[in-house]
């Protein structure tokens, strides 16, 4: 093969392109190409291109072309702990002791490594090549380094991947009271294990494939105020980004008012713990006020709309968000409480759900309402910025997540051959409005074909459905 900043793939006579623009942006948000030339790691060229001699083709014949997605939020351990029965019906404190914190300590590094995979797999077959991993399975003497494995098994792949370092330096309660209960780091530790991992992997590039994040789990119960003070010094000193959770149900509320007096965004605010470089998963329950605190400091969203469903947590009003100036991304969170981890399954729901959202509150007129319905909440445009270049931009990867000239060559090809697909007048808009899964014709990251005709490189779908069903009978077996 030829050295990599010489190689070139052309991408023919596709029949719509989507771009990930933000609307209005001034970019174009979809583009007729038809063609795209890849050289090296990046978009070189789009338009009526001509083949150079040798080059390789795929062939977009009525295929529609995407960014590849980018998710900046999951738990991809969760990936072998989905339905669990005892968990189906609760809500979010309940199913945090049911699900996630009672199975936590079945993990071994093999299972840990299988349940990583599998997500990555889901992941990449959605058209995803940047995984943003909230991973939480940190502890005193933990036998084996989940950080790296995580970094293993995306490279594997073949993709990004970026680790927010999750931990706790306070139990939770629900937590104590498990029999297999974890025990929490002291912050010294969680610190310094955050510089080693900066040190091995974090690389502040625009194009990266390998990032840091500061992101213990929970700010308001999983660290002391203290703690998140030096926590985001901390980041800051080593030029990382802020992740945790924040606002996914009323419960948040609750606490912060009666521990802080005050809400959970501004307690934030008071800790360090707002800003460009800060993002959030859900944000489901937030007032006005506390939305002009996230729009005023440029601090983001993930949103997880199937999991905020599943939950029975509400729905995050990110089209509000969205028009006063707050990042919006869009992130799986972990399969135990989202049993369709992948990016189109989740952007088919955004897009039904911010309609939903500003259709409940419509009022007759008689009443003194002002409109019918939300159909006018968020495009298809808007939920597939969202969903790359929304994504790309919070994680601090402003050459990611486009198909434009220059961008990092992260780009899904589908073919719409299923026939929920079939009468679309507007074919370009079908992954996102038709939701399944399309055929995978072809999906690039960083230049590399890492899925040819539906099929990932290495990769034996019976084999793993094989492994990932006999993981769960023994994790079942352990806490049984
Ligand atoms: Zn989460």
């Amino acid at each position: 093969m030829s050295s990599a900043a010489q190689h070139t793939i052309l991408i023919r006579n596709a029949a719509a392109i989507m771009t990930g623009a933000r609307p209005l942006d001034g970019f174009p948000t979809r583009i007729s190409g038809p063609d795209i030339r890849i050289r090296g790691e990046i978009i070189e060229a789009i338009g009526q291109l001509s083949p150079l001699p040798n080059e390789k083709i795929i062939d977009a014949t009525d295929c529609v072309v995407y960014p590849a997605w980018v998710n900046t939020h999951h738990h991809l351990f969760q990936s072998l702990l989905k339905g669990d029965p005892l968990g189906i019906n609760a809500s979010l404190t309940e199913w945090l002791a049911t699900t996630p914190y009672r199975f936590r300590a079945s993990f071994n590094e093999q299972r840990f490594r299988l349940a990583v995979r599998l997500g990555m797999i889901e992941l990449i077959r959605s058209g995803c090549t940047t995984i943003a991993d909230h991973n939480y399975v940190y502890y005193p003497q933990m036998s084996f380094d989940s950080s790296a494995i995580l970094f293993e098994e995306a490279e594997k792949l073949g993709i990004r991947f970026v680790l927010l370092r999750g931990g706790a330096t306070q139990t939770r309660q629900l937590e104590a009271d498990l029999p297999s209960a974890l025990r929490p780091e002291t912050i010294d530790s969680f610190i310094s294990d955050i510089e080693r991992l900066t040190a091995q992997y974090h690389d502040p590039s625009p194009r990266a494939m390998q990032r840091i994040v500061m992101a213990p789990t929970t700010v308001l119960y999983c660290i002391s105020p203290h703690e998140m003070r030096q926590t985001a010094a901390a980041a800051r000193r080593l030029g990382l980004r802020m992740h945790s959770h924040l606002s996914e149900t009323v419960g948040y509320q609750d606490s912060a008012y009666q521990m802080y007096q005050k809400s959970p965004v501004a307690f934030c605010g008071e800790h360090d713990w707002l800003g460009p470089d800060v993002w959030y998963a859900h944000l489901v329950k937030v007032d006005a006020d506390e939305i002009s605190m996230l729009a005023q400091t440029g601090t983001g969203v993930a949103h997880c709309p199937q999991s905020n469903g599943r939950l029975g947590s509400g729905i995050s009003p990110v089209s509000d968000m969205a028009k006063r100036g707050v990042p919006i991304s869009i992130g799986v969170d972990g399969a135990a409480s989202n049993e369709a981890a992948d990016m189109i399954s989740e952007v088919h729901m955004t897009w039904l759900a911010q309609r939903a959202r500003l259709g409940m509150d419509a009022l007759p007129n008689f009443r003194g309402g002002s409109y019918e319905g939300g159909a006018n909440a968020a495009s298809v445009e808007d939920v597939i910025h969202w969903g790359t270049a929304g994504g790309a931009q919070i994680l601090g990867l402003p050459e990611v997540g486009q198909i434009a000239s220059g961008y990092s060559a992260d780009i899904a090809v589908y073919r719409l051959d299923d026939p929920r697909y079939f009468g679309l007048h507007d074919p370009a808009i079908g992954p996102v409005v038709s939701g399944g899964r399309p055929y995978l014709k072809a999906l690039f990251s960083a230049g590399q074909q890492i899925v040819h005709n539906d099929q990932i490189k290495d990769v034996d779908l019976m084999e793993l459905g094989f492994e990932t069903r006999a993981a769960v009978k023994a994790i079942l077996n352990d806490v049984a």
